[in-house]
């Protein structure tokens, strides 16, 4: 971090800025440019905040040089960190696809949709088992049966399973039959509950928060990684804005932004990131052009039946045809699906 000193800043207020630092165990290296003191500090800037030091007399602007994510930065691990869950390998050069329905409904309806969603070359079966609901009146999910639901499809079709785990007393169960636990949206920011998952050994996939910058997704890497647990991929999955012509808008540019600031794996979820069905094939196509290193699609054998997102939720033909079109992108990029 660097401390820009007003042009009018007297000797004394440069010194009492670095009292300041030496007090609390940095070093600072003083530099005289023309018209400005530069103070460069040297030691753990992580802890510090930088509104606090622009707020002391004679500061004129507080630069970071480095990330307050250290553990997330690529600054710090300039290689790509690349999953491997069973067969599968994530942040390397395939796109893994992630697919299922929004919630597990019943074991009929796992076991059709693992059928079809492998048969198009998905790799993960996706599905909430407990779901994060905005009403408290609307379907909260099967909670256990479900998960031996996803479980038993997954096996049948040589699938792993990604699922939700909303609470960090849900931790063990939820590890019990998920190869990746899913955190969702609305508890980025749960921090009792990432750091419970910095404990375990099992991949979490962290989704971005729909008021988070990527800065603030990447924090809340940090914690979970902070717990000792560095296999962690990032989800895109839209945030609000002011256009309401879609559920959420999605930022694709969240993509190579991710990539240069950090050598976690980004997937994007195009079903929740625009939230209508005919929205969701589009922004899939223009994830993997834009890098992703996978995507998670909502997929329902009967979406008009469905009792949580149909409206979201492609049919497994269109499912299949889309796998069709990503293949083509990614081999056009340069990268396998
Ligand atoms: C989900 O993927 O099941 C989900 C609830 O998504 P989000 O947390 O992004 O809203
Ligand atoms: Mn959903």
């Amino acid at each position: 971090m660097v401390i820009v000193m007003d042009k009018r800043a007297t000797e004394e207020e440069v010194e009492a800025v670095e009292r300041k630092l030496v007090s609390e165990g940095y070093r600072v290296h003083r530099s005289r440019g023309v018209e400005r003191t530069i103070l460069g500090i040297i030691g753990d800037t992580a802890k510090l905040d930088p509104r606090e030091l622009e707020l002391l007399p004679g500061v004129y602007e507080v630069v970071r040089v480095s990330e307050p994510f250290k553990l997330a930065s690529r600054a710090f691990h300039p290689e790509n960190t690349v999953i491997t869950v069973g067969q599968v390998t994530i942040g390397a050069n395939e796109v893994v696809v992630m697919a299922g329905p929004c919630a597990v409904e019943s074991r009929d309806q796992v076991l059709e949709t693992a059928h079809a969603v492998s048969e198009a070359g998905a790799k993960v079966l996706r599905g909430g088992a407990f779901k994060p609901r905005t009403s408290p009146y609307a379907f909260q999910g099967l909670g256990e049966e479900g998960l031996v639901y996803l479980r038993e499809a997954a096996d049948r079709y040589g699938l792993l399973v990604v699922t939700e785990v909303m609470d960090r007393e849900q931790v063990p169960l939820v590890s019990q039959y998920a190869d990746i636990l899913q955190v969702g949206a609305r508890n980025m920011q749960n921090y009792a509950l990432l750091r419970e998952l910095g404990g375990i050994r099992k991949p979490v996939l962290l989704k971005r928060g729909f008021a988070a910058t990527v800065k603030e997704l990447l924090m809340a890497a940090e914690y979970i990684m902070a717990g000792g647990n560095f296999e962690v991929i990032l989800c895109e999955r839209g945030i609000r804005t002011f256009e309401d012509s879609v559920r959420n808008t999605l930022d694709i540019s969240a993509i190579p932004v991710v990539h240069s600031l950090s050598h976690l794996p980004i997937i994007v979820d195009p079903s929740h990131g625009t939230g209508r069905r005919d929205k969701v094939a589009p922004m899939a196509r223009a994830a993997v052009a834009a890098g992703a290193d996978g995507l998670l699609i909502e997929v329902h054998p009967r979406p008009e039946e469905a009792k949580s997102d149909g409206f979201q939720s492609l049919y497994p033909n269109q499912f299949a045809s889309l796998m069709e079109e990503l293949r083509i992108i990614a081999a056009a990029i340069g990268r396998k699906l």
